[in-house]
């Protein structure tokens, strides 16, 4: 009888051998890195255990290796939001990781004999788990009954308070969507596991959220917010883009005034639509490019190159900087999409060149740009039926990141907390892990 085939792959292996070829680096963040791109597996116990600490809240996308139809153990119902990865045998400094559910990773999380738990790769013990206490406002609710887990979620260990307030996006389909979104399948797939979504949050209810946690929040724990949602190309409720969401930033700012650091993720917008919602508080702008070069943004972005156009996008970042300031504006890249099939680069290096030019033109001009690590989301057109990036690209992008940022004598962006290894608390990439934590942080130009 021929001998079953085993196919292994060596997670482990390739990990160690990029700590010794980037020594210069901290080697949590080869870790980190390779943990948001491969996902994380829970043993049963372990997830039974954590019903009573911070659970992931599906915040916006699903950041997920896999369906729910997918999950045997109801993965999306009970995993933590992020781990803290400790200590063990490699001594880690604190190292904040978000979770992303795949039942299939190398990398799993276990409970220990003396009530703690561990993060293991390919069987071997990597570091200490901690996780987050259940922040008192996840037990509570509006008064007409809305979760506030739904309403106010805290990610980054407590420091950022993500208000998703449209969880649509109307670029729809494959025509239009970003190819590496699910926003929309997103939608549908929580709506039908039970989650309580609603695709609109109603200005009353995210000032009444945020009154809650407020007054819970005794620790301060939460210091910034993030307003947010999917594109409006035509109208929401009767507004375009720029009045939808000025609407939730005017009515929080004038409730609590500078309670928190104040952020915005929308399109990048014509001026004349931005100093509105700077006027009425908005401190750091977030237009996020998604890939720099411009081939590909045609391709990996259809809606954002129709409606607005590449060029054009990249110019209004430039000319936000004179409303906000460079330092609060600070748009996002989905790191690793650049190397996806068919369309996308086939080495490392020309990926990494090509983020080093797009990093130079921003930076070059105040303009720190920032990344998520690209987690391909089954239900998204990219990651229906690919595998993440190479982990020696986000690795390089690090060192590229960090070495463009010192080179224009950049400080670190600001409402992100405090820079360094042990120190960074936001946990969809290690790009403030990889800041020497002595690097000041950007001030806020209409400042807290
Ligand atoms: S603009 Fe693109 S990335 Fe943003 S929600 Fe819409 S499809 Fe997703």
């Amino acid at each position: 009888m021929p001998e079953k085939s085993v196919t292994r792959d060596f997670a482990l292996e390739e990990v160690n051998k990029l700590i010794e070829r980037h020594s210069d680096l901290p080697m949590e963040v080869v870790f980190k890195e390779d943990l948001l791109r491969r996902g994380i597996a829970f043993d049963d116990d372990m997830l039974r255990r954590a019903a009573s600490f911070k659970l992931k809240s599906y915040f916006i996308f699903s950041f997920d290796r896999q369906p729910i139809t997918d999950f045997q153990q109801q993965e999306n119902l009970r995993s933590p939001e992020e781990i803290a990865l400790v200590g063990g045998a490699r001594g880690f400094r604190r190292t904040i990781v978000s979770v992303r559910n795949n039942p299939d990773s190398p990398y799993r999380v276990r409970c220990t004999e003396d009530d703690g738990f561990e993060l293991s790769c390919d069987g071997e013990s990597i570091a200490g788990v901690e996780l987050q206490d259940l922040p008192s406002h996840y037990q509570r609710s509006l008064d007409n009954g809305k979760p506030l887990t739904e309403m106010a979620p805290t990610i980054e260990w407590g420091y950022l308070v993500y208000l998703t307030v449209y969880r649509k996006c109307q670029y729809f389909g494959f025509k239009e969507e970003c190819q590496f979104c699910d926003i929309n399948e997103n939608f549908r797939q929580q709506k039908k596991a039970g989650r309580p979504y609603n695709t609109v949050k109603e200005v009353d209810e995210i000032v009444e959220a945020l009154e809650i946690l407020d007054e819970l929040d005794t620790e301060r724990k939460s210091q910034a917010y993030t307003i947010t949602g999917g594109s409006v190309t035509r109208h929401l409720r009767g507004k375009e883009e720029s009045d939808f969401y000025l609407q939730y930033v005017e009515a929080i700012e004038k409730r609590l005034p500078r309670r928190w650091i104040s952020k915005m993720v929308i399109q990048a917008l014509p001026a004349a639509d931005l100093e509105p919602l700077r006027d009425a508080g908005t401190q750091i702008y977030h237009p996020n490019y998604e890939v720099w070069d411009p081939r590909l943004f045609a391709i990996i972005c259809p809606g954002k190159e129709r409606y607005v156009g590449r060029d054009e996008w990249m110019r209004r970042i430039v000319a936000a900087a004179d409303i906000f300031g460079p330092s609060c504006v600070i748009p996002n890249f989905v790191a690793g999409v650049e190397m996806a099939k068919p369309h996308g680069f086939e080495n490392v290096d020309d990926a990494l060149e090509s983020n080093r030019e797009g990093l130079d033109y921003f930076m070059s001009r105040g303009i720190t740009p920032r990344f998520t690590t690209w987690c391909p989301e089954p239900l998204s057109v990219l990651g229906s039926d690919q595998g993440p990036a190479p982990l020696e690209y986000h690795v390089g992008l690090l060192r590229v990141w960090r070495d463009t940022l010192a080179k224009h004598g950049l400080p670190a962006p600001p409402g992100y907390g405090q820079p360094g290894a042990g120190n960074a608390v936001f946990s969809v990439s290690s790009f403030m892990d990889v800041i020497p934590p002595e690097t000041p942080v950007a001030a806020l130009a209409n400042g807290i």
